[in-house]
């Protein structure tokens, strides 16, 4: 919102997901005269909760209520379809607001390294979930589900989300709001075997329970795990103890491998103590993947896993690589290259400029971890604030005048809102929460 008064602190928040939203709510719970403007380069707001939570995990995406409500607030504006650092600098950004917070996340995903990574049929799984979520980046992808095995390369949630999606059928996926393209390809899906590697062992599996139980509990697939695999070692065991999440794992994991097989048409192998060697292909296109066996050196809570020579080779057509997302650097604002955050001391990078969420700590935890790590933040906003210099232009018509200017049309949360109402019409007439529009040019036309 527009405000000239001084006395109202203006706050640029950069990312339109959980932390910018966690953010702006604990700002305007703090009291104080503040005004919340939020930028997203999607016209659509809520981050990885549109794009990134799995289309059949709705409760998850529930959140989003309570931003609907934040957003209706007199002094909140958002501003989608802008892109900070391309559209607008972070030093023009500056000159507008006196508080400047970055909650742009982990926008790009880590890679392993390994020879034949950018074969045909080897992708990034970020880009999986994106296509399937309908996020418009990966409208045009293309993912041939016409492959017996599929190997995922991970053992955290993204890893089972991927392959959870990949085992189910299309009657299990057709009511949630899975991107149209990815439901067809699904629907044609000749996927029998799922393979989710991890290097090390079960105990330092990344998944969480409610995950790893959901692939017992599929309509047309097994989960399989052997028996062997679960032996720990007394490092294993202390990691358990310490460990709520590991323990429970470890109860549903041995509850698995004691199934006896009901031969169901996919399987959904959980394999551990392998590493990714190479990709192989036949005329460019993946046909399998090398592993390493793997052993566990180190103390409890700090176990790597180190090489044993020995090889085997999953034959595969498609190999997705679950291993993390990675924050990416904004021009203007410091980097850490290391650890692909803005460097920061509990959300200060400098007075004035503040970060929350992935591209503060990297990318781990859930939804909920992200709403007291935006309260750390808007805490060192709020204990800069008398010291704070006056953004010098205190009126949205400058930064729309400079937007005209480059041919950027923001989109307003009236505008989401039109997507939004129109999405879920469509999916109405599909006993679907919404259905989901996924080219920008479709989306730009809406919020018009
Ligand atoms: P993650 O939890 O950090 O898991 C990454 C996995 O990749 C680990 O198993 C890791 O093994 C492995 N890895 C990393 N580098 C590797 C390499 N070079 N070779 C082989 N394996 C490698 O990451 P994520 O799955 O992307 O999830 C990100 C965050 O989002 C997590 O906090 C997750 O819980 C959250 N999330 C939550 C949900 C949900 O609540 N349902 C859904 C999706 C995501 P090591 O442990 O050995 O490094």
């Amino acid at each position: 919102m527009a405000n000239a008064d001084s006395d109202v602190l203006r706050v640029a928040i950069i990312g339109a997901g959980p932390s910018g939203f966690f953010a702006t709510e604990a700002l305007f719970k703090s009291g104080i005269a503040v005004t919340v403007d939020m930028f997203d380069r999607l016209p659509t707001p809520f981050g990885l909760v549109r794009g990134g939570v799995a289309p059949d995990h709705p409760k998850i995406k529930s959140v989003t209520k309570a931003w609907d409500k934040t957003a209706q607030n007199p002094g909140f504006m958002f501003w989608g379809n802008v892109e900070i650092g391309r559209d607008v600098s972070v030093e023009e950004l500056k000159r507008c607001f006196d508080a400047v917070l970055f909650t742009s996340g982990a926008e790009t995903d880590r890679r392993m390294d390994v020879p034949g990574e950018d074969l045909q049929g080897s992708h990034a799984a970020t880009e999986f979930v994106g296509w399937y979520n309908g996020h418009p980046d990966y409208a045009e992808r293309r993912f041939s589900l016409d492959c017996e095995s599929v190997v995922v390369i991970g053992q955290g949630n993204v890893a089972m989300d991927v392959a959870r999606l990949l085992a189910k059928t299309a009657d299990e996926l057709k009511s949630t709001d899975i991107s149209a393209h990815a439901l067809a390809a699904f629907t044609d899906s000749r996927v029998k075997d799922i393979y989710i590697v991890g290097r090390r062992g079960p105990a330092q599996a990344k998944f969480t329970s409610p995950e790893l139980r959901e692939l017992g509990e599929l309509a047309a697939a097994e989960a399989m795990v052997q028996h062997d695999d679960l032996v720990l070692s007394s490092a294993d065991v202390e990691e358990l103890v310490a460990d709520t999440v590991i323990a429970k794992n470890h109860e549903l994991l041995r509850e698995l491998a004691a199934r006896s097989t009901e031969g169901k048409p996919r399987r959904v192998h959980l394999c551990f103590k392998m590493s990714p060697v190479r990709i192989e292909a036949t005329d460019g296109r993946v046909r399998s993947i090398v592993l390493e066996k793997t052993r566990l050196e180190g103390s409890a809570g700090a176990q790597k896993a180190i090489g044993t020579g020995e090889t085997l080779e999953i034959p595969c057509g498609l190999v997705f690589r679950s291993v993390g997302y990675k924050g990416k650097p904004i021009p203007g604002v410091p980097f850490d290259t290391r650890s692909s955050t803005i460097p920061n001391t509990n959300g200060r990078v400098a007075a004035g400029l503040y970060v929350a969420g992935w591209i503060k700590r990297g990318p781990s935890g859930v939804i909920g971890t992200n709403k007291p790590c935006a309260a750390e933040s808007v805490e060192k906003i709020l204990e800069d604030r008398p010291s704070l210099p006056r953004a010098p232009m205190r009126d949205s018509a400058a930064l729309r005048g400079l937007l005209s200017e480059r041919k950027v049309v923001p989109v307003s949360f009236a505008g989401w809102q039109k997507i939004d109402a129109l999405e879920q019409e469509r999916g109405k007439a599909q006993d679907k929460p919404r259905d989901k529009l996924t080219r920008w040019e479709e989306l730009l036309k809406a919020a018009r």
